[in-house]
């Protein structure tokens, strides 16, 4: 379980059949985020944070499109893998 923006958030992995977007969906209204079963780490927790940014999106109503949804959620995930800022520590 997540929080965004306050509200909880439900993070399930599931068949990708189960899905209308290949990679995951997310409701915030709900407060859910799906994502398909079996990706690779990075692929999932690229897939992640893509779905993080919609939910952002639409709490707040931003109006962003898919693909400024992708572009946000791409250069952020591109700096937290490079710093290694989105994992654990040892
Ligand atoms: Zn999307």
């Amino acid at each position: 379980m997540l929080r965004i923006l306050g509200h909880r958030v439900t993070v399930t992995r599931v068949r990708r059949a189960l899905l209308s977007d290949p990679m995951g969906e997310a409701d915030h209204q709900r407060g859910e985020i799906r994502i398909v079963r079996g990706l690779e780490p990075s692929v999932e927790r690229a897939t992640l944070l893509h779905e993080i940014v919609h939910i952002v999106n639409d709490h707040l109503d931003l109006g962003l499109s898919e693909e400024q949804v992708t572009g946000v959620a791409q250069g952020v995930f591109q700096v937290l893998e490079d710093n290694q800022l989105g994992r654990n520590r040892r």
